[in-house]
């Protein structure tokens, strides 16, 4: 079984965990914006093959957000940070506008 190691609580089974999505967080389309702009947004991903940062959730134990990176080639989680660093980067990306 997969295993991640939460930054708090240390190795755990992954059912442990909730993938919060990818990073950067994406920006929300316009109120204004079309259906499908909208489907798009809400129900597709990037999906990248291969390394990318995500957000996830220790859900059944400590509950605390935190940053890893995970290889979509053969799950393997490594990087894994608190999310501190990762807000201030998204900070960082909203500010400079990228
Ligand atoms: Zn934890």
């Amino acid at each position: 079984m997969l295993q991640i190691t939460c930054p708090w609580c240390g190795k755990r089974d992954e059912p442990e965990f909730t993938c919060g999505g990818e990073l950067p967080v994406r920006p929300e389309p316009a109120l204004q914006a079309s259906d499908e702009e909208w489907t798009n947004y809400l129900y597709f991903r990037n999906n990248k093959k291969g390394l990318h940062t995500e957000v996830w959730r220790h859900t059944h134990g400590c509950r605390q957000w935190f940053i890893a990176d995970r290889d979509t080639m053969n799950h393997e989680v490594r990087n894994i940070r608190k999310i501190n660093a990762a807000s201030d980067q998204v900070q960082r990306q909203r500010h400079s506008g990228a």
